[in-house]
C-alpha cells in the first residue's frame, strides 16, 4: 500500500494529483524550486521540500534531490505528473531501486514507447494500425527507393524526435534530397543523433487519441478517444471528448484494439496511443506512457478519476472498473490557458491582481493561479485548464460561451479571448477542423 506520495512536478498538475491523494486518504509531499514556494500546490501539501534554484535541471529534473527528498520525508511513493521527469525511464529505475514506488509503467514500457521506431514498431506488433512507412531507419542512399515505394508526399522524421523537431515533407521526387539532408541536421542538432525514418505525409488529419490504462498484470481498459486536432506548433490548445469525427461503433473498435494491445503488453498505469485519423483510418504515431493534460475531458465523460486509477495499479490494487462499467456520457471540452499574449503567443509572466475562476454545473477549473499570485518566468506557460462538460456537444458549447464570459484573470495576457473567438466560429460549431485548422485560422487573422 500507498502512504505518502511525493508529487515531482508543480502547477496545475501537482494540485490536480495532491487532489486525488487527499481523497485518497494517502499524505503528500509538495517539492518546488525556489521560485515557486509561494505555489498552491505547496501551501496545500501536508509537507514541502525545496529542491534547489528555479532552473528545471536544478530542481524539477533533478533526480537525486528528488530521492534526497523522498527519504528525508519517508514518501513510499512518486507522482511525476506530465512533462519534467514522467516519461524517464532511469528515473523509474532509480526509484524502484530505492525501494520507491514509481506511480507509472514500468522502466522497460518507458524506454519502449520512447524511441519513434520501437514504439512503431511494438505498435504493429501489438495489432495497432500505424502509418505506412520505412522500417526503421533511412539512410539517405536509399530515400529515393522507398519514398517510391511509400508513394509521394513522404515525411522524413528524426527517430529521436519531440515536438515536432527535425520533420520536413517531401511532396515530389525533387524534394526529397533536400529533406532528408534538413530533417538529419535539424535532428542532429536538436538530439544528438541523425537518424531518420519515412512515413506517408498525411493531408489533414485530425489527431485523435486513446485513453488506456493496465493493471500491469494483463488487464486494461480503454477509456474513449479524446479529439486533440486544435493545435498551434504541435502544442494542443482545444481538447474534446468524444470527437466529432467519430461514431460508437469506430469509438469502440479502436478503443477495443488499443485495449487489447495494453493486455498482451501487461501495461501498467496510465497511457495515451496517439493516432493520426484521416478517411475513416487510424495511424498510430506515437505512445506516451504517462497521465496527459488533457485527461481531465476523459475524467468528465467517464466519471473515472484516473489519478485515482493510477495510484490503485501502481500499489498493486488493479484497476477499479471493467470495460463494461465504463459509460461515455454526454461530451466535455478543455481550453488550455496559457500566459500568453493571445495574438502573438509571447509568454506573459507577472503577477496576477484579480482571479475570478466561473463556476456553476458542469464546469471544472484546474489551475494553481490566485488573486496575487506571480507567475514565475522559468516554466511553461500552462496556467491553468477550463473543462465544461454537456449532455450533448452543443449544450457543452453553449455552457463554455458562457464560462468564458465569466473567467476574469487581470494583470496579464491570457489565452481566453482566443477560446472566445473560436467559440463564435462556424466550423469550430461544427467540428469540421483538422490538424492545420488552427494554424490556418490565425494566420488569416493576422492578414487581415
Ligand atoms: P513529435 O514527437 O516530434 O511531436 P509526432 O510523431 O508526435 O512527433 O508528430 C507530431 C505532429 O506532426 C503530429 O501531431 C502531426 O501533426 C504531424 N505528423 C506526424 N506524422 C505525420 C504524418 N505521417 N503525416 C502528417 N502529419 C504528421
Amino acid at each position: 500500500m500507498i502512504s505518502k506520495v511525493l508529487i515531482a512536478n508543480r502547477g496545475e498538475i501537482a494540485l490536480r494529483v495532491l487532489r486525488a491523494c487527499k481523497e485518497l486518504g494517502i499524505a503528500t509531499v509538495a517539492v518546488h524550486s525556489t521560485a515557486d514556494a509561494d505555489a498552491m500546490h505547496v501551501r496545500l501539501a501536508d509537507e514541502s521540500v525545496c529542491i534547489g534554484p528555479p532552473p528545471s535541471r536544478e530542481s524539477y529534473l533533478n533526480i537525486h534531490q528528488i530521492v534526497a527528498a523522498c527519504e528525508i520525508t519517508g514518501a513510499d511513493a512518486v507522482h511525476p505528473g506530465y512533462g519534467f521527469l514522467s516519461e524517464n525511464a532511469k528515473f523509474a529505475e532509480i526509484l524502484d531501486a530505492h525501494g520507491i514506488t514509481f506511480i507509472g509503467p514500468t522502466a522497460e514500457h518507458i524506454r519502449v514507447m520512447g524511441d519513434k521506431i520501437t514504439a512503431k514498431q511494438t505498435a504493429q506488433e501489438l495489432g495497432i494500425p500505424v502509418v505506412p512507412g520505412s522500417d526503421g531507419e533511412v539512410k539517405p542512399e536509399d530515400a529515393l527507393e522507398i519514398a517510391r515505394k511509400i508513394g509521394f508526399p513522404v515525411l522524413i522524421k528524426a527517430t529521436a524526435g519531440g515536438g515536432g523537431r527535425g520533420m520536413k515533407v517531401a511532396r515530389t521526387e525533387a524534394d526529397l534530397e533536400e529533406a532528408v539532408s534538413t530533417a538529419r541536421s535539424e535532428a542532429l542538432a536538436a538530439f544528438g543523433n541523425d537518424a531518420v525514418y519515412m512515413e506517408k505525409y498525411l493531408g489533414k488529419p485530425r489527431h485523435i487519441e486513446i485513453q488506456v490504462m493496465g493493471d500491469g498484470m494483463g488487464n486494461a481498459v480503454h477509456m474513449g478517444e479524446r479529439d486533440c486536432s486544435l493545435q498551434r506548433r504541435h502544442q494542443k490548445v482545444w481538447e474534446e471528448a468524444n470527437s466529432p469525427a467519430l461514431n460508437v461503433e469506430q469509438r469502440m473498435k479502436i478503443g477495443q484494439i488499443c485495449a487489447d494491445a495494453m493486455k498482451k503488453l501487461k501495461y501498467r498505469g496510465a497511457g495515451t496511443i496517439e493516432f493520426l485519423y484521416e478517411n475513416g483510418e487510424f495511424y498510430f504515431i506515437e505512445m506516451n506512457t504517462r497521465l496527459q493534460v488533457e485527461h481531465t475531458i476523459t475524467e468528465a465523460i467517464t466519471g473515472i478519476d484516473l489519478v485515482h486509477e493510477q495510484i490503485r495499479v501502481a500499489s498493486g490494487g488493479g484497476l477499479s472498473v471493467r470495460q463494461e462499467d465504463i459509460v461515455f456520457s454526454g461530451h466535455a471540452i478543455e481550453c488550455r490557458i496559457n500566459a500568453e499574449d493571445p495574438r502573438t503567443f509571447v509568454p506573459s509572466p507577472g503577477t496576477i491582481t484579480h482571479f475570478h475562476a466561473p463556476g456553476g454545473l458542469g464546469v471544472r477549473v484546474d489551475s494553481g493561479a490566485y488573486q496575487g499570485y506571480r507567475i514565475p518566468p522559468y516554466y511553461d506557460s500552462l496556467i491553468g485548464k477550463l473543462i465544461v462538460h454537456g449532455r450533448t456537444r452543443v449544450e457543452c458549447m453553449m455552457r463554455l460561451r458562457r464560462v468564458l464570459d465569466e473567467f476574469v484573470i487581470d494583470g496579464i495576457k491570457t489565452t481566453l479571448p482566443l477560446f472566445q473567438d473560436l467559440i463564435g466560429n462556424q466550423d469550430i460549431a461544427n467540428g469540421d477542423y483538422d490538424i492545420h485548422w488552427l494554424e490556418n485560422y490565425l494566420a488569416s487573422k493576422t492578414d487581415a
